[in-house]
């Protein structure tokens, strides 16, 4: 499917999300329904970066805001070459239900930059980075629109972006930004949160269906930040990582790959292919239906879908990626008894970590490593509980009971705010 076309759909998928769920939320307005389905406000920049080779060339940058009643707008930015409005919409309010799940004062954004960072040179990155971050600036800082990383932007990208935003205001302003460096008033944690959050759900769920994390066999789909730390993170607990995979293809060993010297060659380009692993190469489509007990897709959206689905052969999905799995692939999985977490709860230990680095910021403050993973594992431990009451007594899965308990919470703010004037 195209790219236009396949953001669309997405859009589509999160929209219906939306009416699906109110039918479980108790004297559901059909008034804040129309509105929690659409985003507030959408920007879309075109605008010039000078190249290494001396040319200009015209990007295409989204800030989508799609609801800020619970507190301001929070959500990554990506440098992507499928980046469109469609999934700028989708992702946005994914983040929008993703903060209020785990009951933090944010609303739900998303951005992006079209374009492949593959074929560019740090100084060009650097470009798009900050001229991005000065067109988009009127709209964003730390009480408006919180930006942070995500696909191929890192904390250096925050650096750049939050340099630039500063310099337009005059003073420094860490809040604007999070995920950035820890010299810049970046948190400890943070990088990892994500990864660290989707662990901590995953021995929940483990739990929950009767078997351990030691020993479990686990297959990961993405070896970026997400994947490659929850790589470690499994690995580390003693389960076995059988199975990793980046955008050029993956390497598969049934006993367990050496996680630390995958992830070390992964850092020199296309090292999967070039047997510095001990392990068998495999595609991306062979990697996701590997028999495990665990597969963690922590790529892109829509890598589950129906043509797969009935070929997965794990126990649980616990999604690190946003949306990688489409809703005919989520009805297949669950006819057959494959368990899923669902991304707005399993992936949410970074916007976790992110307040936690706004708070820091807007007070002053430097928390240490142990107070913040004590914080995050408190929360999701709360939030995993709340979904899977919600899950039993409205006899749903989870991703419509995690639905069910963020879109209320949010109806019930706007409910409370009322629709002005
Ligand atoms: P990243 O850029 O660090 O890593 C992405 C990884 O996916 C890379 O290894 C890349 O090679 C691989 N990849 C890209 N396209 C692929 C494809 N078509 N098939 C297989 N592999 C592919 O990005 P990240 O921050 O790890 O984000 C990964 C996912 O997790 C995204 O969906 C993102 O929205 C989501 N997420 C990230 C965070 C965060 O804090 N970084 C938080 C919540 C959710």
């Amino acid at each position: 499917m195209e790219g236009a076309e396949s953001g669309k759909e997405l859009a589509l998928t999160a929209m219906r999300q939306v009416e699906a769920a109110a039918v479980h939320v108790p004297d559901f307005d059909p008034g804040i329904l129309e509105k929690i389905k659409h985003t507030k406000r959408e920007i879309i920049v075109h605008f010039p970066a000078k190249m290494d080779d001396g040319t200009v060339r015209i990007f295409t940058g989204y800030r989508v805001q799609h609801n800020d009643t619970r507190g301001p707008f929070k959500g990554g930015v990506r440098y992507h070459p499928s980046v469109d409005l469609g999934e700028m919409r989708a992702l946005a309010t994914w983040m929008t239900w993703k903060a209020a799940v785990v009951n933090i004062p944010f609303g739900g954004a998303k951005g992006g930059v079209e374009c492949d960072p593959r074929t560019m040179s740090t100084h060009e990155i650097e470009n798009i980075s900050r001229r991005f971050a000065w067109e988009i600036s009127p709209f964003i800082g730390p009480d408006i629109d919180i930006l942070a990383p995500d696909v191929s932007t890192n904390p250096q990208v925050m650096a750049w972006i939050m340099d630039t935003f500063s310099t337009r205001k005059g003073y420094a302003v860490p809040g604007v930004v999070t995920g950035k460096p820890l010299a810049l008033g970046g948190s400890r944690g943070r990088l990892e949160a994500t990864a660290r959050g989707l662990f901590i759900i995953s021995v929940k769920a483990a739990h929950h269906l009767g078997f351990p994390i030691e020993g479990a066999k686990v297959v990961i789909q993405g070896a970026g930040n997400v994947g490659g730390t929850a790589a470690r993170l499994f690995s580390r607990a003693g389960a076995q990582v059988i199975a990793i995979s980046d955008i050029n293809g993956g390497i598969f060993n049934a006993k367990g790959l050496n996680v630390e010297k995958a992830l070390d060659c992964k850092r020199r380009d296309r090292c999967f292919e070039i047997g510095e692993v001990d392990g068998e190469r495999i595609t991306n489509e062979q990697l996701l239906e590997l028999e495990c007990d665990i597969l963690v897709p922590a790529a892109m959206e829509k890598q589950i879908i129906k043509s797969n689905a009935p070929k997965l052969k794990c126990r649980m999905v616990v999604e690190g990626a946003n949306g990688p799995t489409s809703p005919e692939a989520d009805s297949i999985l669950a006819d057959r008894g494959i368990y899923l977490v669902p991304d707005i709860l399993a992936n949410a230990g970074g916007v976790i970590v992110s307040y936690f680095e706004w708070v820091q910021n807007l007070q002053e403050l430097l928390w240490m490593e142990a107070e913040i993973s004590e914080r995050l594992k408190r929360i999701l431990t709360r939030a995993f509980q709340e979904v899977l009451a919600i899950s039993r007594k409205r006899r749903t899965d989870l991703r419509m009971a995690a639905l069910v308990l963020g879109i209320g919470r949010v109806a019930e703010a706007v409910k409370l705010r009322g629709i002005f004037p």
